[in-house]
């Protein structure tokens, strides 16, 4: 028996026909687990209309309002979250604990929007001209809508929907095909809190849904995530169509470890962020740029510690990587690695031999290690997005640093060295907008924002934090004059503060 997984409109399930769904499936025994609605046009209208209606209101609620709900919400996911954290787990086959990571990291942005009455608080000048003040204002946008990846089904649209919210808008999320139960789960905890109906709508679906987000005249913001190609996508349709856009896009993230590094550090590291989710993070480090002398003896620390991980189902205590999302993925990925052998790198670990510990029918590859690695191997070029690590040699910090700057992403990336000067220099010269010192996954807190640089992020706005509220809103400025005995007069010229 599979459920059907539908959109959440106007604050309950849809309960329309579906003219197309998709399967959903637990990619730890490679079964159907559920079938999920795909929107068409009508519903993405249905969802665009509920949220336009529910927006006078919900921009005229009180900021003690607002804030009231996100801090129930935030109470109700910190209870809920082990059974989030088994939904994300069920269909995307990330391990438990790796799941109840990313809840946390979502109830942090949340507590981010919680202090929404202070972070809307404008400027104000008095006396700009004689009996003249002024004042700023954020107001919120509209109808925005969320479209967000499967390596995060439960985090990415919580980077978006907490601050969108409270500061006034209404939201259509559109989650990932692959997983979409995480987010119907937070839409109906959403309700509990208290947040109106209409405020936080869902549509699942594909480029049919997308699409009607992106054309839709009452939709007047979008936030992306999601692979590069689609991201310049979702930008270029969205702006055409006069909507403020913030398209997050893929990476491909280099940990360079110079001479001086801890190389027990730098190999834990590599092994965590490179195969933590199977490699299905666009935090995830993707190329080890070991600076001469080291490569060889990091090469050996970093294979010794991939033999003993532990491969299986998510929900078995013990296991530390999961599954692939789906099987088409997973034959992607090991074609790379095929790929990899065929193009001349040194297949120091065979990620195809390793032992599994979940049903045979799962969408299985163990982890993979190249040395040895060109700039020119696909293996290289190609954000793989599972669990593959390359090597690249490098003779100094100068060609490492220019490896970093010239590759076309610019999302994350890590510098491991004992050398405090290096570690400043590298952070000064390194063209990516998330770095790390001896921290390979430097994802920013929430009170900071995220985002990549170059092919990783289209748009200047990065998600949540500070720069969160000042995507979800408009500003104004309001120049005052009250009447006193002191004015008069007509005076035709440009007005002047004296
Ligand atoms: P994806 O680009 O395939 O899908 C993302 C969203 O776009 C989904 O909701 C999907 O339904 C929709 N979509 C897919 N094809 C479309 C099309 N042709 N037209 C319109 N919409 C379409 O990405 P994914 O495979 O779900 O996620 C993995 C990718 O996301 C990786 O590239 C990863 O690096 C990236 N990612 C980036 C960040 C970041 O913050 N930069 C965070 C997480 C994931």
């Amino acid at each position: 028996m599979t459920s059907r997984i539908t959109h959440w409109i106007n604050g309950k399930p849809w309960d329309g026909p579906a003219e197309k769904t998709g399967e959903v499936y637990d990619p730890a025994t490679g079964q159907v687990s559920g079938h999920v609605d795909f929107a068409s046009q009508s519903e993405v209208d249905a969802a665009v209309a509920a949220a336009a209606a529910a927006f006078p209101a919900w921009r005229d609620a009180s900021l003690a309002k607002r804030s009231n709900v996100l801090f129930k919400f935030r109470e109700l996911l910190a209870a809920r979250k082990s059974e989030l954290a088994a939904i994300v787990t069920a269909e995307h086959g990330k391990v438990l604990d790796d799941a109840a990571g990313e809840v946390q990291r979502a109830l942090e942005a949340v507590e981010f929007a919680c202090g929404i009455p202070h972070l809307l608080k404008g400027g104000f000048s008095e006396n700009v001209s004689t009996k003249v003040d002024v004042y700023s204002i954020q107001q919120p946008l509209g109808v925005v809508a969320v479209i967000s990846p499967f390596n995060f089904p439960a985090m990415v649209p919580l980077w978006f929907v907490p601050n969108a919210i409270a500061c006034g808008n209404t939201v259509v999320l559109k989650p990932s095909e692959k997983d979409p139960s995480a987010s119907v789960f937070i839409a109906e905890l959403w309700a509990e809190a208290g947040l109106p109906d209409g405020v936080l709508n869902v549509v699942h679906g594909d480029k049919v849904a997308v699409d009607g987000l992106l054309e839709h005249r009452s939709v007047k913001a979008v936030s992306f995530v999601g692979s590069t190609p689609i991201a310049r996508y979702v930008y270029e349709t969205g702006t055409r169509h006069g909507k403020r856009v913030q398209a997050l896009g893929g990476a491909k993230n280099h940990m360079v470890v110079l001479p001086d590094a801890d190389l027990d550090l730098a190999a834990d590291a590599a092994v965590s962020a490179g195969f933590g989710s199977a490699g299905e993070r666009c935090m995830a480090i993707s190329v080890v740029v070991a600076v001469d002398p080291i490569g060889d003896e990091l090469v050996e620390k970093i294979a010794s510690r991939m033999a003993s991980l532990h491969i299986g189902d998510g929900r078995r205590t013990g296991c530390e990587m999961g599954p692939l999302v789906t099987r088409a993925h997973r034959d992607r990925v090991e074609s790379y690695v095929e790929a990899g052998v065929a193009s001349g790198a040194t297949l120091a670990v065979d990620g195809r031999d390793h032992p599994v510990d979940g049903a045979a029918e799962g969408f299985w590859l163990g982890p993979t290690l190249f040395d040895r690695v060109n700039t020119d191997m696909s293996i290289y070029t190609d954000e793989i997005f599972g669990p593959v690590l390359s090597v690249v040699r490098s003779p100094s910090y100068d060609e490492a640093l220019e490896l970093v700057n010239s590759n076309p992403y610019g999302n994350g990336t890590a510098i491991f060295t004992n050398d405090g000067g290096a570690a400043r220099r590298f952070q000064n010269e390194v063209e990516v907008g998330m770095v790390g010192v001896n921290v390979p996954i430097p994802v920013p807190v929430g009170y900071y924002s995220f985002g990549g640089w170059k092919d990783s992020l289209f748009g200047d706005t990065h998600a949540y934090g500070p720069h969160g509220i000042h995507f979800f809103t408009r500003s104004k400025v309001v120049t005052n004059r009250w009447l006193d005995p002191s004015h008069g007069g007509v005076n035709l010229g440009f007005p002047r503060n004296v």
